[in-house]
């Protein structure tokens, strides 16, 4: 807020970035003002900007006037430089401007009419773009905004409090969230919702019937890139719905979508083409990417105008009959895990660069009722060996916990095309219970151990996990991490908050931090129970039940 109204464009940062990726941001954007908290500045790489801490500075910051500035800002004047995941190694950074989002802010409100008894909870991790809606379209129209806290995003048990609590009437989810979300067994509860706005990745028809079933109120499907100002169309999901793919529905205000051949010809109603978008929302190009921006950012050759531009999205698309645009996938290697958009490619340039790495490809396995899972695949440079865990440590270096493969799979070439391509088809299906092979197996010393060792193999589907097996790099992800919570809760009868599976993610680190728990939420007649049922035990069972350190 602050940094708009002072006439200037934010880069949002997100301080669990590798330090790698984050030098990287702060070099390519040149930032000269860099905003934070006397906490993070020890995990900040070396950078050249000038540092205000909005909570140590506080003293100095309120001193300053309280006027609004005459800024003069223009609607082409950058709003926020986004990052998105690029397809050489590095991310890139989509310059947004004043015009693209004001558009996209002033449609929302005409299409959905916020008003006074409204509350709209903020939830989505400023460095993706839906943030920008959840803060600014409240403050626009005046209206409540919530903002959870931190990693709440991830947590549905908190959510449904947080949304029953403070009365949230309009919220976001990814499909795969909201997925995560209808599980929760209150989540039917949450009658005070209006308005369910989904959108990042497909929204499969199935989850709109549960929707439904659960909950009285709008679903919307939006679509959009971060190169347009966050969505360019919008679709409002229907109770009986005949379509079995859920449309995204038509252009917003001001925007053009065309579907189009490779020859840039628009294709019949019915036919896949690749989606092009024009209008108010085009981003100004990628920052420091001229090739990029004119390949991607092409003149619009529907238009007079030799200024005008499309936007190609790599997208794939037809017109329904109704008008109505179906989404169908992607015409690259771009892809989207758990809403989280992911070009391949960077995860095999990044890994391209390990010295021992001759070559890789990095692929999406989808299995177990639609749970995506990142594999990739390497050929080691001759006679080299690496292990699994020397790669994942190599990567999280790199890149942000999203892109971590889930499995790497070791082989000695790449399965061929006829044409001397490879062939992804070919390529061997991961065994997921050679996941991390190198680690020496340890089952379980106890009954804690034992029964989340269950309760593992059963939500990340593998066959053998030892205690020391870390959640994160076996398959775990967050939306798993929030079913694996509400499993320990019916199992143990606990609270266990989801920071401590991210603080301690083995089974070993996790069963101490039960008891740990088992002890504090303990009350007095428990304990008391449990010493005198010691005192009746013999020396020898006490030195027994000791040992087997229950
Ligand atoms: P992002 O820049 O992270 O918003 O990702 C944009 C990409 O996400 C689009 O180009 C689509 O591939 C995908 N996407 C966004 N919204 C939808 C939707 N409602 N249905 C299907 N795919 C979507």
């Amino acid at each position: 807020m602050g940094i708009l109204k002072a006439g200037g464009a934010y880069v949002p940062l997100d301080p669990s970035y590798p330090q790698e990726r984050l030098s990287y941001m702060l070099a390519d954007s040149g930032v000269e003002v860099l905003l934070t908290q006397q906490s993070l500045l020890k995990s900040l790489p070396s950078h050249t900007a000038r540092v205000v801490c909005l909570d140590t500075d506080w003293g100095a910051i309120e001193q300053h006037t309280l006027e609004n500035f005459d800024v003069g800002v223009c609607a082409d004047n950058l709003a926020y430089v986004i990052y998105t995941s690029g397809s050489i190694g590095r991310p890139k950074g989509a310059m947004n401007t004043h015009q693209g989002i004001r558009n996209r802010l002033l449609w929302m409100q005409d299409a959905y009419q916020l008003t006074s008894s409204d509350s709209v909870l903020q939830k989505t991790p400023f460095s993706f773009d839906v943030s920008v809606w959840e803060f600014f379209w409240p403050l626009l129209t005046g209206v409540r905004i919530v903002i959870a806290k931190p990693e709440g995003h991830k947590d549905s048990t908190y959510l449904v409090n947080l949304i029953s609590t403070q009365q949230i009437t309009t919220i976001h989810f990814v499909p795969s969230m909201l997925q995560v979300f209808l599980l929760e067994p209150n989540s039917g509860n949450c009658s005070c919702l209006k308005r369910v706005i989904c959108s990042g990745e497909v929204l499969p028809f199935e989850l709109t019937e549960r929707f439904f079933d659960h909950l009285e109120c709008e679903l919307h499907n939006l679509y959009g890139p971060t190169e347009a100002a966050i969505d360019v169309t919008s679709w409002q999901c229907q109770l009986q719905e005949n379509h079995q793919l859920v449309p995204i529905g038509r252009p917003i205000a001001n925007i053009q979508v065309y579907i189009l051949d490779k020859h840039l010809q628009v294709v019949p109603i019915g036919v896949p083409g690749e989606l092009y978008i024009g209008g108010d929302g085009l981003a100004r190009g990628y920052l420091n990417r001229p090739e990029l921006t004119c390949e991607k950012f092409i003149p619009n050759p529907f238009s007079d105008d030799k200024s005008e531009r499309l936007y190609k999205t790599g997208d794939l698309a037809r017109y329904g009959s109704d008008g109505n645009i179906v989404f169908l996938g992607r015409i690259d290697y771009q892809v989207k895990i758990r809403g989280f958009r992911i070009e391949l490619e960077e995860i095999e340039a990044v890994l391209a660069q390990h010295p021992n790495v001759r070559q890789t490809i990095v692929t999406v396995l989808e299995e177990h009722s639609k749970d995506k899972r990142l594999v990739a695949y390497v050929v080691p440079k001759e006679e080299q060996v690496f292990t699994t865990s020397e790669l994942r440590r190599f990567l999280q270096e790199r890149l942000p916990q999203y892109m971590m493969p889930a499995a790497f799979v070791t082989l000695s070439a790449m399965p061929i095309t006829s044409n001397g391509k490879v062939d992804r088809r070919a390529l061997p299906a991961p065994n997921t219970v050679s996941l991390e092979k190198e680690e020496v197996f340890v089952a379980p010393r106890n009954a804690i151990e034992e029964v989340l060792v269950e309760i593992w193999k059963e939500i990340l589907k593998l066959d053998k996990i030892s205690i020391y097996d870390n959640f994160f790099n076996i398959g775990g992800h967050s939306l798993v991490a929030t079913q694996l919570i509400s499993r320990l809760r019916q199992g143990f009868q606990l609270e266990i908050p989801l920071k401590a599976l991210f603080e301690r993610p083995t089974i070993a680190e996790l069963s101490e931090c039960i008891t740990q728990y088992q002890i504090e939420q303990a009350d007095d007649a428990e304990i008391i129970a449990a010493l005198k049922e010691l005192e009746e035990l013999s020396d020898e069972e006490i030195k027994e039940l000791f040992a087997s350190e229950v």
